[in-house]
């Protein structure tokens, strides 16, 4: 077998079996994985950074730890990181020239948690800058590539994760989700990706776009391993006062007992308009099907403010992110310019060479919505009706447990076709940004593929902190169609 085939199939599940019965070491399983970036990533450009010797350090430290006796599903498993989560002594530079050459001083809390279960950190994935976007074009260093298909974008703005998992370059990945960006790539290039609920796991220490909306999900080629780094990252944390203090679930056991057998699947009648590609909808009827002969019971819903959510989101999102990246500014992080005329100047030049287009765009937008004599017109209006979009949720899982729906209009498009039309490329967030609004926990799971052979991805949402529920169905739908 070869060494890339063999991480291009490896499951965390599979790794720690592997691992925990001797077969293989750490650091053969971390070498592997190493090797596989160096025949791949020429092509795939999934990663930013790759430290090998640290990579090493890091699986030789596992291989003792479980000399020693310990064990665990992640111990010496290698695990591929968004490039905007802090990784103490790591680069981390959210794929903006402002960030580069900058190297984090401490943990992100989920990272603090996946080392203490004994995760390797191998590299640092590509991204749109600061997680603007839904392709991966808005890096300020690479374009990453669909593995499926070289010409085609591999979504954003986790593109890079998902590249990884699903290129064979990754046995598994962090990516962050604000309005989408773990399950739109993780359907465009056919893994799994899970959104958790807002305040589920904690943003300690990963770099700020919309604080509201922001969540670490897992990026993962099954569902039960989605559950595993979920299981590892979830909990309270203090330094994060919107995490939820209560014990985390047992998701493990969710998946296990898996069954979509009684589950109540709502169809939001607003997710089944015209403007999909047809492709992509004959792909989410079979899957309702599916889910309809393995016992779950299909009932219509209706969540009559989505039409309003991409400007809700558009709104909400940028005012967010022009008060995050108000601290990139030359002075306490990342790019200075060189010899400003004043302190304004310095603040003005290090920022404009600092940020990329479509930054600039979104803090712009962003001042403007929050300027006094538009806030009451823009954000202010934005938020009440975020509160209708959440109100609408509430409704329908009064009447269901999951909500089915497509995660994107169309399969992965072109490298370039979208990029220089920013108003098309918010408008393929249309099934991802209302859930992210509600505080949701939401899965992208792979259902099909075009006739093109391009992955087709599955959306269910379950009510905030109802991961169990979302786990129970996304696996009971794997089971039910054989995926
Ligand atoms: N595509 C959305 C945006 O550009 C979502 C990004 C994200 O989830 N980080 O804002």
């Amino acid at each position: 077998m070869s060494t890339s085939l063999l991480i291009e199939q490896m499951t965390i599940r599979e790794a720690s079996r592997l691992l925990s019965e001797k077969q293989v070491s750490s650091v053969e399983l971390t070498q592997a994985v190493l090797e596989s970036i160096r025949q791949k990533d020429g092509e795939i450009q999934a990663y930013l950074t790759v430290d090998e010797e640290k990579s090493l350090a890091r699986a030789r430290a596992a291989d003792e730890a479980r000399a020693n006796g310990a064990d665990g599903d992640l111990l010496g498993v290698p695990v591929a990181v968004k490039d905007l989560i802090n990784v103490q002594g790591d680069p981390c530079t959210c794929a903006s020239k402002i960030l580069s050459g900058y190297t984090s001083l401490y943990d992100a809390t989920v990272i603090a948690r996946l080392r203490k279960d004994g995760a390797v950190f191998t590299g640092r994935t590509n991204m749109d800058e600061f997680a603007m976007g839904s392709s991966t074009e808005h890096s300020a260093y690479q374009t990453t590539r669909n593995p499926k298909d070289l010409s085609r974008v591999p979504g954003g703005s986790s593109g890079g994760s998902a590249a990884a998992v699903a290129g064979g370059e990754a046995i598994a990945a962090l990516g962050t989700d604000t309005g989408g960006s773990v399950r739109q790539p993780a359907a465009f290039c056919g893994c799994v990706g899970v959104k958790p609920s807002y305040g589920r796991v904690s943003r300690y220490g990963v770099t700020a776009f919309a604080s509201s909306l922001d969540q670490v999900g897992p990026m993962t080629k099954t569902v039960e391993d989605a559950a595993i780094l979920l299981q590892s990252i979830a909990g309270h944390d203090p330094h994060d006062g919107t995490t939820l203090n209560e014990p985390v679930p047992d998701y493990l056991a969710a998946v296990r007992n898996a069954s979509l057998t009684g589950l109540r699947i709502g169809l939001p009648k607003e997710y089944y308009i015209d403007g999909t590609d047809p492709e992509v909808m004959a792909s989410i009827r079979k899957a309702i099907e599916t889910c309809e002969k393995a016992g779950a019971e299909i009932v219509d819903v209706t969540l009559p403010h989505t039409e309003y959510a991409i400007a809700v989101y558009y709104i909400v999102a940028t005012a967010e992110a022009s008060a995050n990246l108000a601290r990139f500014d030359g002075v306490r992080y990342g790019h200075r310019a060189a010899e400003p005329g004043s302190v304004f100047d310095l603040y003005a030049k290090s920022r404009a060479e600092g940020f990329g287009t479509e930054v600039k765009r979104r803090i712009i937008l962003g001042t403007y919505v929050l300027s006094s004599g538009y806030y009451d017109a823009y954000y202010g209006r934005a938020q009440k009706v975020r509160t209708l979009i959440r109100r609408d949720f509430e409704t329908a899982f009064g009447q269901c447990d999951v909500l089915l729906t497509p995660v994107a209009p169309t399969a992965a498009y072109r490298i370039g076709e979208a990029a220089n039309d920013p108003l098309k490329m918010y408008l393929g967030d249309v099934f991802t940004v209302p859930a992210s609004l509600a505080g949701l926990c939401g899965a992208s799971l792979p259902c099909g593929t075009t006739a093109a052979g391009l992955p087709i991805g599955v959306q269910f949402l379950a009510a905030p902190f109802r991961e169990e529920t979302l786990f129970r169905a996304s696996q009971g739908f794997v089971l039910a169609s054989g995926n």
